[in-house]
């Protein structure tokens, strides 16, 4: 099962072929994982109507590079 919005993600878009670890472990477990329903970017969305930083992980903090 993959997250139906992953087609559209900022954070997925700019991050699917990081090396950084965290963020291979994020998508493999929201993204194209079980979790996906608990993602806190789909929260901001659902809160703010408009999405949050590409840099915001599916556990609502941010990237730092
Ligand atoms: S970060 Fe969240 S909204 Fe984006 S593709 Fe992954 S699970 Fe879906």
């Amino acid at each position: 099962m993959s997250c139906e919005n992953i087609a559209n993600c900022g954070f997925f878009k700019k991050y699917q072929e990081s090396k950084n670890l965290v963020c291979k472990g994020f998508m493999l477990q929201f993204c194209n994982g079980t979790k996906e329903a608990e993602c806190e970017r789909k929260k901001y969305k659902a809160a703010h109507g408009t999405p949050p930083s590409d840099d915001m992980m599916p556990n609502g903090s941010m990237i730092h590079e």
